[in-house]
C-alpha cells in the first residue's frame, strides 16, 4: 500500500518531498506525485507516514484506495 496526494488541494510547497524516509516523492510536472512501489507508508521507519505528518494542507496526503 502507499499513500497519494490529491493533487487538487496540493499547494506544491514541497514540504513532504524532502521528508520522504524513501525519496517516494517528486515533481512531476507540476504536481507532486508518490511512486507507489517505493512508499512504503513508513512503514517500520515512523509512527506515521512523514508527508501526511508534515502537509500543511488536511487531508492532502491520503491513503490510496488498493486497487480494484
Ligand atoms: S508515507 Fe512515507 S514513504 Fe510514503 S510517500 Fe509518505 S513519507 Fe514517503
Ligand atoms: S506537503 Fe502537502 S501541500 Fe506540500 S507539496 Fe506535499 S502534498 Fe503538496
Amino acid at each position: 500500500m502507499a499513500l497519494k496526494i490529491i493533487a487538487s488541494q496540493c499547494t506544491v510547497c514541497g514540504a513532504c518531498e524532502f521528508e520522504c524516509p524513501n525519496g517516494a516523492i517528486r515533481m512531476k510536472g507540476d504536481i507532486y506525485i508518490v511512486d507507489p512501489k517505493k512508499c512504503t507508508e513508513c512503514d517500520g521507519q515512523f509512527d506515521e507516514p512523514q508527508c501526511a505528518a508534515v502537509c500543511p494542507v488536511p487531508n492532502t496526503c491520503v491513503k490510496a484506495a488498493p486497487a480494484a
